[in-house]
């Protein structure tokens, strides 16, 4: 994860260890590599930008502690704003007063949903909640007997539409889910929608009115991190259209650049607050910026 950026950051940090203290033609120097770096692994122009001013603007200014030599100092100043780009905060799930509570997923086809909603779902389960996964992705072949493989490796139940019975109205389906919820007291129930290969009119229709339908108290957007910077488009199409409270990184452990996850949470406004690091269920977790931060600069 993330190692192309990674390399390239050590590299710039072991250029200035032998720096007693640090020039402006240092810290410009250093700036310019740092803003190589942050480009070749993907991130959003932007967010570069912004990156790079507040690096310069804090090794410029007075904050030099007599306890860090130079490197250590943009070390320390190049942790903290990734920290800020990556969120600050950990992100976590917000619970409705009366249960249940709805979590809806979108994104592209592809991106990880149903993984992600079996993930998510045995990672509730763990945190002592009762989920139910809903099928409401009709569209894809086998996404909803996917849903049901899921739901049982999770050892969670799956509400999906009988065969000839409803199938292909998601809007009712997910309606529906709600009341067997209440009736079988399962606390969340998790909404897994269908995606296309690229954004299209009719299924941000469909994502909006299950949305209307459902009222989540979430709607996550699910995005594979591998895409890089085509993440960031994506997701800006979804905020048009859906909306959504926060986003969910997949496929982290073969991202070596890093670019969605710099990128997301500056363009859209919204946190990460999720990653996916594989295949199995296990591999998910709530997504901690100053953990991933360390990582970065491990
Ligand atoms: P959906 O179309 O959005 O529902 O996507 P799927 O859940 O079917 O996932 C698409 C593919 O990506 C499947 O082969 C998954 O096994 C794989 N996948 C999902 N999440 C991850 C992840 O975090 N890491 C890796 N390596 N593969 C993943």
């Amino acid at each position: 994860m993330f190692e192309n950026l990674s390399d390239r950051l050590t590299s710039v940090f072991t250029n200035l260890r032998s720096k007693g203290r640090l020039s402006e033609a240092d810290i410009n120097a250093t700036a310019r590599e740092i803003r190589v770096a942050l480009l070749e692994a993907d991130v959003a122009l932007p967010v570069v930008k912004d990156f790079i001013a507040r690096i310069k603007e804090r090794a410029q200014g007075s904050e030099v502690s007599q306890a860090l030599n130079p490197a250590q100092q943009v070390v320390k100043i190049v942790n903290d704003e990734l920290i800020e780009i990556l969120g600050g905060e950990t992100r976590r799930v917000r619970f409705a007063k009366t249960p249940p509570t709805v979590i809806m997923l979108a994104g592209l086809q592809g991106a990880g949903k149903t993984t992600l909603a079996g993930k998510l779902a045995r990672w509730l389960r763990e945190e002592g909640h009762t989920p139910l996964l809903v099928a409401c992705d009709l569209q894809r072949p086998n996404a909803v007997q996917q849903l049901q493989v899921m739901g049982e490796r999770a050892g969670v139940a799956v509400y999906a539409p009988e065969p000839g019975n409803g199938v292909g109205d998601p809007v009712r389906v997910a309606q529906a889910s709600i009341a067997e919820a209440k009736r079988a007291q399962h606390d969340v129930v998790i909404i897994d929608t269908a995606g296309r290969l690229g954004i299209d009119s009719e299924m941000m229709q469909q994502a909006i009115d299950i949305r209307r339908a459902t009222e989540p108290e979430e709607v996550l957007f699910v995005v594979d991190a591998m895409v890089g910077q085509d993440a960031v488009n994506t997701a800006q199409a979804f905020m048009d259209g859906v909306g959504f409270d926060g986003v969910v990184l997949t496929k982290l452990d073969g991202d070596a650049r890093g670019g969605a996850a710099l990128s997301v949470r500056q363009i859209t406004g919204r946190p990460i607050m999720f990653a996916s690091t594989g295949e199995k269920l296990e591999d998910f977790d709530l997504f901690h910026p100053d953990r991933m931060a360390g990582r970065i600069l491990d």
